[in-house]
């Protein structure tokens, strides 16, 4: 019988032993792993922060290797291979006999041999152990320091930020991921990574690490340094390919056994498989290509084709962050290519997304997104199926950052199209298994042909693919959240209110599985704020990264403040607050389109200063920052106007006043102009109100933006009280009914029978709901509480606006020029 033994257990270890496994080889398997337990998804590493179990991280069970007959030996190390006598010797003296050996070691993580890297305190993250050490570490500490702004290491400070602790990341090169996203791209992930806390160090070459025997501080080669209790460091992958030397099995120059395109290393009875290959001078440091890498062995051994060979693997990657949305594929840079990059750079929403076309037009290079990563699923299969591009490429980045979704669908990939590549899976494969198996949901998508059981990457553009077939299959679709909450957002809604649940936490250990994910707690934050209307820095984990700080950030990493202006009005005295404010903190002033004032430039400790000042003049939050009401535009009408049919100010500043704080799926705005002149534009909003002859017009779904789209009559010549009750009923359906993300216009579009419906449930109360959408808008009313207010108060969330843990030092990267007498950005 051949004799397989294998070195490592890990990802890609336990692939081939399942493709092995599926193959029906008769083989003796033997597999032989340092680690003290089976095979683990260390690509979901980062979620044993949360419940510390290594149990359902486990890719398979000891007794899966039994049952397969697979003679599974952990916590040994090989240390020895004799290629003459074809045999491993393992550290405690057992010797195995093979006839293919498959080298399947990963990598370490590389720790720069950097002064004093041995102290208490450093810890690398790679396995669990080094979690459960960081862990019980960081009980005792209070700030951390991450070394290298890469994919892993924005991750491992996401999960230092998680254990509490005040966090830093360090990086050598002048910006973020360089190697994955261009300096405009760097800049923003910086601002975001700033937003959910986590302080940038760009250009530091770390020069120590300083502390007695145990670690307290980095000191950099330009004099500064950084007092931090711990240190995690994230500076790249080493191949673990340290029995090469003694065998004589040929390792690259960077590290890595070198392999053929049959994994072959220089003995062909000898393969190299993951994270421990070099092919072509080249480690991939994912999973993906470690599975494609153990189809090859397998087919090899299994059915003794040498024709399916490795080829090399695509590189695209995107972030799995909560709050900070970072992918980019192909070639994002496209260096030395002629190419013509297109580029949208939405300071405002923090969004920034770049397309590569080739230069005649015709397809995709690759591209970066950042901060509204929805579409990379859809580009990534452009890119790689060479797919030709709309008319306007365009199209293909700008629709999505409006209501419009991408330019084109998965209905337009082919069905060779693959869809996830961890598991080789087409999109063919995918309706085949909906099709022809009746499958109907995810899981059982999962199951029957094992997509997104990999990195996970491929999740929202196989939940389009299912809902796109059912949909065509004329079957209903419940659109589920996501495998943590097998429920729909209406139904998250309704379990919320009824059970009176009142954190995400308790959401989850009674309706939910797992640790969550980026797609639920901003979602179930964004529930709650709606529901209950509470304070949201409460919650503030799950917050997107402008509620965590109840401020926008802006270009150049400062803050915006906007207070509120009901309606427009504002008196003499709060202007000249305003001003004196302004000239106190040294911030720019502009007035908006929403009749406000934006003061921006502030950095973040002093936010609490600034709002203290503002509070006391009686000045409240204006939520630009949240995902809620922003402004009630008006007119001057009927007071000063001489066409004005009423009094267009006092009511928008009532109604500006009812819906203030009211947290919903999407920002929200409204208007109110005395006549028909519209000078309010009031038909620009989610909500507008023009006044008539005999009352008032009532216009809904409107939105200015990327998709402009006049707001259309739901009621006319109605009276106030009749308009607050009809946007009353109209808010509550669409908070309780619209998807995340979606204003009002989509929805409305969306809504099956559309307006004539809305006016149906609204004016007419066709559900019998009129009266409970109207009680529920009061119960938020009688929650609202000015969020500024409440934080300036509260020491503990005050202590969140410190730019540095131990010092109120101010942000030394932020830069300023002076322009037109006042304060402005230097240009990133
Ligand atoms: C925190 C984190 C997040 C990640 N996120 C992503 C992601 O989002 N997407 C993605 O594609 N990839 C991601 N990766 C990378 C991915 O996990 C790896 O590409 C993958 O695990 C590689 O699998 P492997 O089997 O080649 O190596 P490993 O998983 O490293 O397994 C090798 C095993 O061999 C053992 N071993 C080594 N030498 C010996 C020896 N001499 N004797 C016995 N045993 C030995 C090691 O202890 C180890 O258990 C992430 C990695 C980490 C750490
Ligand atoms: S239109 Fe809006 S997003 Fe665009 S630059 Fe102006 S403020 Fe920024
Ligand atoms: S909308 Fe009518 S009332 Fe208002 S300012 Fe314009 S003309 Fe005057």
């Amino acid at each position: 019988m051949t004799k397989i033994v294998i070195v490592g257990n890990g990802m890609v270890s336990y692939k081939l032993c399942e493709k092995l496994i599926e193959k029906n080889t008769s083989a003796s398997i033997t597999v032989i792993g340092e680690e003290p337990r089976p095979a683990y998804d260390r690509v979901h590493l980062s979620a044993y922060f949360e419940d510390e179990n290594a149990e359902k991280l486990s890719m398979a069970s000891r007794d899966w290797y039994k049952g397969n007959g697979i003679n599974l030996i952990t916590s040994e190390k090989v240390s020895l291979i004799n290629r003459e006598q074809q045999t491993i010797t393992t550290h405690t003296n057992s010797t195995y006999s093979y006839d293919y050996l498959v080298l399947a070691t990963g990598s370490s993580a590389f720790v720069p041999p950097i002064k004093g890297v041995d102290k208490k305190g450093v810890f690398v993250y790679r396995t669990i152990e080094d979690l459960e050490l960081m862990m019980a570490y960081g009980k005792k500490a209070k700030s951390a320091a991450v070394l290298g702004g890469g994919l892993l290491g924005l991750e491992a400070a996401k999960a230092a930020i998680d254990m509490k602790l005040k966090t830093s990341v360090v990086e050598f090169a002048p910006r973020l991921m360089p190697r994955q996203i261009d300096e405009v791209g760097g800049d923003l992930l910086k601002s975001k990574m700033e937003g959910i806390g986590i302080d940038v160090l760009l250009g530091k070459a770390t020069s120590e690490i300083v502390g007695d025997d145990v670690m307290t501080g980095l000191s950099f080669s330009d004099d500064t340094a950084l007092n931090v209790d711990m240190l995690i460091i994230s500076a790249g992958i080493r191949p673990r390919d340290e029995l090469g030397k003694a065998a004589d099995i040929k390792t690259a120059e960077r590290g890595g056994f070198v392999v053929n395109s049959l994994m072959q290393t220089n003995d062909e009875k000898i393969f190299a498989i993951g994270e421990c290959a070099s092919y072509e001078n080249m480690i991939y440091g994912l999973v993906a290509p470690g599975y494609d890498m153990a189809e090859v062995v397998a087919e090899q051994i299994a059915n003794e084709n040498k024709e399916y060979t490795f080829e090399g693997c695509d590189m695209s990657t995107k972030l799995k962050l909560i709050g900070v949305d970072v992918a980019s594929f192909g070639d994002p840079f496209c260096e030395n290519i002629p190419h013509f990059p297109i580029t949208i750079n939405d300071q405002q929403n923090g969004i920034y997304k770049r397309i590569n076309i080739s230069e005649d037009g015709s397809k995709l290079l690759g591209g970066i997104l950042i901060g509204d990563a929805e579409d990379y699923n859809m580009l990534h299969q452009m890119f790689i199926n060479e797919m030709a591009l709309p008319p306007h490429p365009q199209d293909l980045i700008i629709k999505s950052t409006g209501d419009g979704g991408a330019a084109i669908g998965v209905d337009a990939l082919p069905d060779t199209a693959q869809v996830c590549s961890c598991e080789n899976v087409t999109k063919g494969d995918i309706c085949c298994s909906i099709k022809d198996d009746g499958v109907t949901d995810i899981n059982g998508i999962k199951k029957a042909t094992k997509a997104g059981t990999g990195c996970g990457g491929c999740m929202p553009m196989v939940n389009n693919i299912l809902e796109d077939t059912l949909q065509k299959m004329g079957t209903v679709i419940r659109k589920e959240i996501c495998e943590h909450f097998t429920y729909t957002r209406q139904e998250m809604f309704d379990l919320i209110k009824v059970n009176e649940i009142k954190t995400y936490d308790e959401l989850l250990a009674k309706y939910g599985q797992g640790g969550g994910c980026e797609t639920c707690k901003p979602l179930v934050g964004s529930l709650l704020a709606s529901i209950w209307n509470d304070l949201i820095l409460k919650e503030a984990t799950i917050q997107d990264t402008n509620d965590r700080f109840l401020a926008n950030i802006q270009k150049g990493g400062s803050y915006s403040v906007v207070p509120r202006i009901a309606g427009g009005e504002i008196t003499p005295d709060k202007l000249i607050v305003i001003g004196e404010v302004a000239k106190e903190f040294d911030l720019y002033t502009k007035i908006t389109g929403g009749q406000r004032i934006d003061l921006f430039g502030a950095k973040l400790n002093d936010l609490p200063l600034i709002w203290e000042r503002f509070i006391d003049a009686g000045f409240e939050s204006g939520h630009a920052y949240g995902k809620s009401l922003r402004t009630v535009k008006s007119c001057v009408g009927s007071t000063w106007c001489r066409f004005g049919l009423h009094d267009s100010v006092g009511f928008a500043i009532e109604i500006e006043n009812r819906y203030k704080g009211l947290r919903s799926p999407h920002k929200l705005k409204g208007g109110v102009s005395g006549c028909i002149r519209e000078c309010a534009e009031a038909r620009g909003k989610d909500f507008g109100v023009i006044a008539t002859e005999k009352g008032w017009n009532l216009y809904v779904g409107g939105n200015g933006g990327a998709n402009p789209k006049h707001a259309v009559l739901l009621a006319g010549d109605i009276d106030k009280e009749t308009v607050i009750k009809y946007i009353d009923r109209y808010l509550m359906f669409y908070i309780k009914t619209a998807e995340p993300l979606q204003r009002t216009a989509p929805w409305l579009e969306k809504l099956e029978g559309g307006i004539e419906y809305l006016k149906q449930v609204v004016v007419e109360d066709s559900l019998g709901i009129g009266e409970q959408l109207e009680s529920d808008m009061e119960v938020l009313k009688a929650h609202y509480s000015c969020e500024w207010k409440e934080a300036v108060k509260n020491p503990e969330i005050r202590k969140r606006f410190a730019h540095f843990s131990n010092t109120d030092q101010d942000d030394p990267t932020l830069k300023f020029k002076r322009e037109r007498d006042q304060k402005f950005p230097v240009a990133w």
